[in-house]
């Protein structure tokens, strides 16, 4: 075993701290961009082949292809990285269309509705389940105890329509999920404050968006950068000191002592590194994976019971006449009593601009989840055919694709399901016990790339100053 010289420049502070990132997804990149900028030294340890995670982009012959998310929403924290970044000129907005999503019922593609009068004389709702809605304006405040799944809370407000009709193809879009699986609390934890600080979801929410009003603060938009989200984890990884990312590490062990001892094998050999702090910005697999102490025990071992479905993703291309419908909106989401293959399809090339040819459109179609786990292990070729009726009956789409990409995720996004809170409480039991080691990232406070962004703004803070 080698033990590697250390990369860091002598003319650093003494003082600072030198920090071992574990993975270079976003949650890695942004804690190592902050604490880079607080003066502490960091060595980034990615396993792959590429920085990024899941967020992976592809451009060719006009296409951009985005393999995992295809947007962010900037929030006032993303929209501050974005800045000090230099990215503000690259940011592309949703197309003013997009706001528009559609949902599909007995077969037919309606527009959702995106006001209290549209919602009224929308066909995608029964009368029953309209009064419903009245109904839970006035719905006073619930001293809930214990946890209880997405499908039963929203049913609790709302009935059951609108958990078979909204809720489940909203979860289906992101989560690939199950709403009768997912823990209220912990998958949609700003949904639980509304309810525990104004009773009615609706209320709660027309409470934030008029505090927002008064603060003249806009509701976040939807973006992407000109050549797609791959923008962000490079320009925060360009913010590190060149030789402080190394990829296609595999991890051995960490050694607590007075320092951390990082054991790591670059293919040829293994070498060894002592750090004061060790950030782990892993997903629930790699954290499990991650062998602590001199018997190489695994604190961590419990998170691989977190369910992650398989996914796939479909990025077909299409001559503008190959489609009827006008694909003017975000996309389309599918409920599961439709029993179609498909999860939703998102209209790529209307929701930014850039992202295919002049005369062409882009569709980017999910299939499988925990709906239809099968349906994502499909060849292309297969899934092809599994799709094709959906997206002729549904979007009008005729003819094969001029384009097309296949994306496989075997382990797309963890389901916070009911009895998360084991998981949670086995992350923060490991960071009691062993000081200096700092956990965080997707499987801990939330899914999306802003909670990521901000799970590793969180932690470069945590290891504290320099
Ligand atoms: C198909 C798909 C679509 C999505 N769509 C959206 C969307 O539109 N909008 C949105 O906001 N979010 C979306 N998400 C969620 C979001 O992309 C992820 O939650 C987020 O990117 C996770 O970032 P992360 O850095 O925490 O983890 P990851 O991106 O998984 O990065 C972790 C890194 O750690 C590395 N690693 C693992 N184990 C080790 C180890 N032992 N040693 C060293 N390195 C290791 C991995 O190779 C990886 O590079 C989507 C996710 C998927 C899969």
């Amino acid at each position: 075993m080698a033990l590697t010289p250390s990369i860091f420049p002598a003319s650093r502070s003494p003082f600072s701290k030198t920090v071992a990132v574990l993975g270079a997804g976003i949650t890695g990149l942004a804690a190592a961009h902050r604490l880079t900028e607080r003066g502490h030294r960091v060595r980034v340890f990615e396993q792959s082949g590429r920085l990024g995670g899941a967020i992976r982009t592809e451009n060719v012959d006009g296409w951009l292809v985005e393999a995992g998310p295809n947007s962010l929403l900037a929030d006032p924290a993303v929209s501050a990285l974005i800045g000090e970044l230099g990215l503000t000129d690259e940011v592309v907005q949703a197309q003013p269309g997009a706001r528009n999503r559609y949902l599909v019922r007995r077969g037919r593609v309606l527009a959702a509705p995106l006001s209290p009068p549209a919602f009224f004389r929308s066909p995608l709702f029964s009368p029953a389940a309209k009064i419903r809605a009245v109904v839970e304006l006035v719905s006073g405040r619930r001293r809930r105890t214990t946890d209880l799944s997405l499908a039963d809370f929203v049913r609790s407000h709302f009935g059951q329509e609108m958990v078979d009709y909204a809720l489940d193809p909203f979860v289906s879009g992101v989560y690939a999920g199950d709403p009768r699986k997912l823990s209220a609390r912990h998958s949609f934890p700003k949904l639980w404050e509304l309810e525990q600080t104004h009773g009615s979801l609706l209320r709660g929410h027309r409470a934030v968006a008029q505090a927002r009003a008064q603060r003249n603060e806009p509701a976040p938009a939807i973006i992407s950068f000109a050549h797609g989200l791959q923008t962000l984890p490079y320009a925060l990884a360009s913010r590190i000191p060149p030789g402080a990312l190394s990829l296609g590490v595999r991890l051995e062990g960490l050694v607590p002592g007075p320092r951390w001892n990082v054991i790591w094998n670059n293919g040829t050999a293994a070498h060894t590194e002592a750090f004061d702090a060790v950030v782990a910005a892993l997903p629930a697999a790699g954290l499990a994976g991650l062998r602590i102490g001199p018997l190489a025990e695994r604190p961590l071992a419990g998170l691989d019971a977190i369910e992650h479905p398989p996914l796939a993703s479909l990025f077909l291309g299409y001559r503008r006449e190959q489609v009827r419908h006008p694909l003017d909106g975000f996309g389309l989401l599918v409920p599961s009593l439709e029993k179609r293959s498909i999860l939703g399809v998102l209209f790529s090339s209307s929701l930014f601009p850039g992202r295919a040819p002049a005369g062409h459109v882009a569709l980017t179609v999910m299939a499988g989840g925990v709906r239809r786990p099968d349906l994502a292990a499909l060849s292309a070729a297969e899934l092809m055919s599994a799709v094709r009726e959906d997206l002729s009956s549904l979007l009008g789409v005729t003819g094969e694709p001029v384009f097309q990409r296949h994306h496989f995720w075997p382990r797309a996004i963890p389901q916070y399901n009911l009895g998360y809170d084991c998981h949670l409480e086995a992350i923060a039991a490991c960071e009691r016990s062993h000081p200096g080691l700092w956990i965080g990232g997707q499987a801990r406070t939330g899914i999306s790339l802003p909670a990521c962004i901000a799970a590793g703004e969180a932690l470069a803070l945590r290891v504290g100053p320099s």
